[in-house]
């Protein structure tokens, strides 16, 4: 694999300055590309992944934006414009959880996660794409953008307390495929991640005691909890010509929690 598969593309990663959108910023920017960290509050976190990548000898700057309000993201954009002439690659990371159970739900838990979760991929992916027509295609590349829109296992497996969030990521799924469809013409792609469990302070009470990890284990196949670094490189790659046949699907990572394990001596 080139390791500059990247080189000279310009990345917009929302949610850079933790998690999986951290990895996913740091493993961009070592492919070769010029990384926007957005960031929603945390200005010391964002800019250590900017000085990681700087003293690295890459290319980044953090802004922070709330991806679910119209007027940060367009002004998130247009900055990213002003400082890097365009865009190449989105990448729709942010997302939350407000847990409940179903009939303990407020309307706010509800609002908040499809607002930062969907809403949010529809406003950034809504600005990438316009600016994606406005470039077309350039010299030496296959597309005139790429959109990924991270998604999860529980885009096809439902969660039990937690349907705010899934309901957020099988949305995902139909946004995703639509706008592939619609953006194809264009040769933009839209590509879906679908990550099962990752090592992130999103679900930390699932892995930081040895009993919560094993029984987390029991739902993985491979034996092992995914890392951020595990996303980062399956996002360079589907951000790059390499993967320039992929539009309009889900890539799930996940160590095989898909394969429903329970079934593995159980049907
Ligand atoms: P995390 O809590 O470490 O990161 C979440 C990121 O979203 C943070 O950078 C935060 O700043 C950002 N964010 C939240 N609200 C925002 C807003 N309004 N505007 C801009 N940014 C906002 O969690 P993570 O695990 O790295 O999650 C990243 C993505 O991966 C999420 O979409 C999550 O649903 C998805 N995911 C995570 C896992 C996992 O196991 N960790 C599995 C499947 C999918």
């Amino acid at each position: 694999m080139d390791s500059q598969q990247l080189n000279g593309r310009v990345a917009l990663v929302t949610g850079g300055d933790s998690g999986i959108g951290k990895g996913i910023a740091l493993a961009m920017a070592k492919a070769g590309a010029k990384v926007l960290v957005n960031y929603a509050h945390n200005h010391e976190a964002a800019t250590e992944v900017v000085n990681e990548i700087t003293s690295a000898g890459g290319e980044a700057f953090a802004y922070q934006a709330d991806v679910s309000h119209e007027q940060d993201v367009q002004g998130m954009f247009a900055k990213l414009v002003e400082t890097y002439g365009g865009i190449d690659i989105l990448m729709n990371n942010a997302g939350l959880q407000q847990d409940a159970t179903f009939v303990d739900m407020t309307l706010d838990q509800w609002n908040k996660v499809i607002n930062v979760n969907l809403t949010g991929q529809f406003l950034c992916s809504r600005e990438a794409a316009k600016q994606f027509i406005k470039q077309g295609v350039t010299d030496g590349r296959n597309a005139a953008g790429v959109i990924l829109c991270m998604s999860s296992v529980h885009e096809v497996i439902p969660w039990a307390g937690h349907v705010n969030y899934a309901a957020s990521k099988g949305g995902i799924s139909m946004f995703m495929k639509s706008i592939a469809q619609e953006l194809a013409p264009k040769k933009i792609r839209v590509v879906g991640i679908g990550p099962g469990a990752i090592q992130t302070p999103i679900n930390k009470e699932a892995w930081d005691t040895p009993e919560a990890l094993d029984k987390l284990l029991t739902l993985i196949p491979y034996g092992r909890i995914g890392q951020p670094e595990d996303i980062g490189k399956l996002a360079v790659w589907l951000a790059s010509d390499d993967a320039d046949y992929i539009t309009g699907t889900t890539i799930f990572m996940d160590g095989g929690m898909t394969l429903y394990p329970g079934f593995a001596d159980n049907g």
